[in-house]
């Protein structure tokens, strides 16, 4: 095999934790070190998994991390120099900043969804558009709503073509670490015009696929829910959309017997599987809720917020890099490693 590609990891919170852990599953690929501001609970577990630790800010932090007993490998600009990809992680609005010195040091980099498009100038989906990511220096892979949207509008519009999306999105209000968020006793509309900036979020990847949506935050942690509406280029049966969906791993049919009635259960079943921090990357799209009415599908669908776009960094450093230049082989190798398929035939732990 080439030489494995050296993955930074600036910006080392919920997203970022799981990207490096994703990272180390790779055969392809390996973790040159994360970069956090401050010693914490995720610096604790991150130098028991033996990942280097760099300061971002090494004047500031370095007597902070001596004292909690935490060594640091030096700082963010020294663990992105010995990198081939930087997943820039780091809050919403701070990638950009950060672009800056990816740029004076002439290193590519993958930005999350909270960053505007512009910032990268290519969104990324595996699914649908990997091939306008080979050879960028900077990409966004799409936020965790706009992902779980591009895997299943691509699907449907890929077998049968969509004449039309329209979708309601119910965010989760936070997420489940996030207590600045909350408590909140209410339905927001966010934002409150409409449409909402998701539908031109999708467009970023699924370039020419006419989208309107709208989007209310309520006060759950665990997972969003989609309703979406889609017509048709044609009347097709259901069985049709079903067969569709089911030819992409990253998107789970939850059949009525497994009485999965929630987002709730939804996550329960991964503790039940012993999944990592009970991360359901698929989409968990209701079978029952899967209807055609003529050339109008429904469907609802729960999206995990914290680790949908995971295996979507994976596929996305793999594209720039140019490893692998098959989107169907990357992924296929990405899903493997994380486990992703909830009916692929793989082993429960005792
Ligand atoms: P987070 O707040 O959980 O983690 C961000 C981490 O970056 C924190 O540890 C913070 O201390 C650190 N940081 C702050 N300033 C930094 C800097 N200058 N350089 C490097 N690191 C810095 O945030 P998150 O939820 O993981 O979000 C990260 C990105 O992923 C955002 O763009 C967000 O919109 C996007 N995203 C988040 C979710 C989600 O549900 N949490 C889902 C999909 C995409």
């Amino acid at each position: 095999m080439a030489d494995k590609i050296k993955v930074a990891l600036n910006g080392y919170g919920t997203i970022g934790k799981r990207v490096a852990d994703a990272v180390m599953r790779q055969d392809d690929m390996t973790l040159v070190g994360i970069a956090k501001t401050k010693p914490d609970y995720e610096a604790y577990v991150a130098a028991k998994k033996g990942y280097p630790i760099y300061a971002v800010d090494p004047g500031k932090a370095e007597s902070k991390f001596k004292a909690a007993g935490l060594s640091i490998a030096g700082s963010n600009k020294e663990m992105i120099k010995k990198a081939d990809i930087i997943v820039d992680c780091a809050p919403e609005g701070i990638g950009e900043e950060n672009k800056k010195l990816y740029e004076e040091l002439k290193k590519p980099a993958i930005f999350q969804g909270g960053e505007e498009h512009e910032v990268a100038g290519t969104s990324f989906n595996a699914a649908a558009n990997y091939n306008e990511a080979i050879g960028k220096q900077f990409v966004r892979v799409v936020s965790c709503n706009t992902t779980g949207l591009c895997r299943l509008l691509y699907a449907v519009d890929k077998a049968v073509g969509v004449k039309k999306a329209r979708v309601i999105l119910i965010r989760r209000g936070g997420d489940p670490n996030d207590i600045k968020r909350g408590p909140m006793n209410a339905i927001v509309p966010d934002p409150i015009h409409l449409p909402s900036h998701h539908g031109p979020d999708v467009q970023t990847v699924l370039h020419n696929l006419p989208i309107v949506t709208s989007a209310v935050k309520v006060p759950t942690t665990l997972m969003h829910m989609h309703f979406v509406n889609m017509t048709l280029n044609k009347a097709v049966s259901r069985d049709e959309i079903l067969g569709a969906i089911r030819q992409w791993p990253r998107m789970w049919l939850i059949p009525s017997w497994m009485n999965i009635k929630s987002t709730a259960d939804v996550i329960e079943f991964g503790r039940e599987l012993g999944r990592p921090r009970n991360d359901m990357m698929e989409n968990a799209i209701w079978e029952e809720s899967v209807t055609m009415d003529g050339d109008e599908l429904n469907l609802f669908q729960g999206i995990h917020q914290e680790s949908d776009v995971v295996p979507e960094n994976v596929d996305c450093i793999r594209a720039m890099t140019g490893i692998e230049k098959d989107n169907m082989k990357s992924m296929a190798k990405t899903n493997k490693t994380l486990n992703i398929g909830v009916v692929s035939p793989w082993k429960c732990s005792p």
